[in-house]
C-alpha cells in the first residue's frame, strides 16, 4: 500500500480544470519526482496532499488513512516547502527553530544545526534580511529538521546555487535512505531530479499520464542515434514507438519506447536502417524522456511509454 494514495482527484479553479481524475500512489520510502510542463497541476496536487487545498472531487489517503482524519501527530509527520513560502521575517532563524521544535515530536536539533552550517545560514540574522536563496534554505531546514515521514517539495531548487543544490540533493537522499522518509518533489530542474528520484510521475494538462519506477522508465526508453550512409533514404513515416524524432542530414535520433519488449533493439533497427554507418543505442536521460513526453501529442506518447 502507498504512503500516499489519491483516487479520482480533480480540482477546478472556477471553470479551469487544474487536475482531472488523478490516481496517484506513492510507495513508502520513495523519492517521487513529479514532472510536468508549466501549468500542468503540480503545485495544485502538492497543495491538496498537504491539506492546504481541498479537491473538488476525489479522495486522499495518507499513511493508509483518510487525510482529513489524521491525528495531530500524523499531521506533524508531513512537511512542505513551496517556492515563495512565507516565513516570519521579524524572527531570526534561531527563534523560528525554537518556535517550531515543540510543534514536531521528532524535531532533531542536531540535524537543524548541521543543516544550518551546511547551508551557511547565520542563526541570529533576521529572516527578512535573508536573500531569496537563503530563505529557501531556511525553509528546507525547517522541513527536514522535524524528520518527517512525508516531505512535499514544490520547486525547492529555485534560487539555490549549484553547491547548495548539491548539498540539498545529498541531504534528501540521506533523509530518504536513513529515516524511511518518503519524498514527493516537483521541479523543472531535471538534472537534480535525475540524481534523486526512484519514481517518476508525469502530469500533463491536469492528468497524471504516467507513474512508474525510474528503472522501468529507463528500461522502456532508449535513446537511438543513427548515422545513415550517404544516399540512404530514411523512412517517410516513423513507427509509433519512435518518439521525439529529429533528423539532420544523415543523422536521425529518437527515443525508442517499448525497448524492453523488442528484445534486440539493434536487430530491429537494422530492418529500418540495413546499412547504417553507425547505430548507437543508449539509456535515455530524464531530460530526453521529459521532452519526448511533453512535446506534441503527449497523451499518445505517454500511452506508448506507459503500456
Ligand atoms: P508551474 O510548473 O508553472 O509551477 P504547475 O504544474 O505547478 O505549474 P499549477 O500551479 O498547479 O501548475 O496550475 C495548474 C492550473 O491551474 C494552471 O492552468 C493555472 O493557471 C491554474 N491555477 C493555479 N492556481 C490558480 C488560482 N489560484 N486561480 C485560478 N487558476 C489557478
Amino acid at each position: 500500500m502507498g504512503i500516499v494514495e489519491a483516487r479520482g482527484l480533480s480540482h477546478r479553479y472556477g471553470r479551469r480544470n487544474a487536475l482531472l481524475d488523478v490516481d496517484l500512489e506513492v510507495p513508502e520510502g520513495a523519492l517521487y519526482a513529479l514532472l510536468g510542463p508549466n501549468g500542468a497541476g503540480k503545485t495544485t496536487l502538492l497543495q491538496i496532499l498537504m491539506g492546504i487545498r481541498r479537491p473538488t472531487s476525489g479522495s486522499v489517503a495518507l499513511f493508509g488513512k483518510d487525510a482529513s482524519r489524521l491525528s495531530v501527530e500524523e499531521r506533524g509527520a508531513i512537511t512542505y516547502v513551496a517556492e515563495g513560502q512565507p516565513l516570519p521575517g521579524w524572527m531570526t532563524l534561531r527563534q523560528l527553530e525554537a518556535y517550531l521544535a515543540p510543534l514536531y515530536p521528532r524535531w532533531d536539533p542536531s540535524l537543524a544545526a548541521d543543516l544550518r552550517s551546511r547551508f551557511g545560514l547565520e542563526p541570529d540574522q533576521k529572516i527578512r534580511t535573508l536573500s531569496r536563496g537563503q530563505r529557501i534554505k531556511a525553509a528546507v531546514l525547517c522541513a527536514l529538521a522535524p524528520r518527517p515521514r512525508l516531505l512535499l517539495l514544490d520547486e525547492p531548487f529555485t534560487g539555490m546555487d549549484v553547491m547548495v543544490k548539491d548539498e540539498l540533493v545529498r541531504g534528501l537522499l540521506q533523509s530518504a535512505g536513513d529515516e524511511g522518509c518518503t519524498i514527493v518533489i516537483s521541479s523543472h530542474d531535471i538534472g537534480e531530479l535525475e540524481a534523486l528520484a526512484d519514481w517518476v510521475g508525469f502530469l500533463d494538462g491536469g492528468r497524471l499520464t504516467l507513474s512508474v519506477p525510474m528503472d522501468t522508465l529507463r528500461e522502456r526508453l532508449k535513446r537511438v542515434d543513427v548515422v545513415t550512409r550517404s544516399g540512404a533514404v530514411a523512412p517517410a513515416a516513423f513507427p509509433a514507438e519512435w518518439l521525439s524524432v529529429e533528423r539532420a542530414g544523415p543523422r536521425i535520433s529518437f527515443l525508442l519506447s517499448g525497448a524492453e519488449r523488442g528484445g534486440d533493439a539493434g536487430n530491429d533497427l537494422r530492418r529500418w536502417f540495413p546499412e547504417p554507418a553507425r547505430i548507437e543505442v543508449r539509456e535515455a536521460s530524464l531530460r530526453e524522456i521529459f521532452v519526448a513526453l511533453a512535446r506534441g501529442n503527449a497523451e499518445t506518447r505517454t500511452e506508448e511509454v506507459a503500456s
